[in-house]
């Protein structure tokens, strides 16, 4: 299965380095809602929305900030979700197994 996702910061655009990327990558198969989480080791933050919190998204360690800010105008009101305060660790894998079965049904 030899697909490559590709992760940018949403805000300048940037490309996460390797070791960040799989760390991103591990956590994408991750079914999570309304979360965010960290991705070392360069900062990033993912938005695990899904849901009324709309699709994943993505900032670099320097637009973190930013995307919070977006994501509590956008979905402040829904819920307390957005405003969670960081750090954000990853506590690895949950629900790996149903989210890589929704993957193949994608
Ligand atoms: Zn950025």
């Amino acid at each position: 299965m030899p697909s490559r996702p590709i992760f940018r910061c949403e805000i300048c655009g940037a490309s996460p380095d390797p070791e960040t990327y799989a760390a991103l990558r591990a956590q994408m198969l991750d079914l999570r809602h309304g979360e965010y989480v960290d991705a070392e080791p360069g900062r990033w933050l993912t938005w695990h929305g899904r849901g009324l919190y709309g699709p994943a998204r993505y900032a670099c360690g320097e637009h973190r900030g930013e995307l919070k800010a977006e994501l509590r105008e956008h979905y402040g009101t829904i819920g307390p979700h957005p405003w969670a305060k960081g750090p954000h660790p990853w506590a690895g894998r949950r629900g790996s197994d149903r989210a890589r079965r929704l993957q193949r049904l994608l």
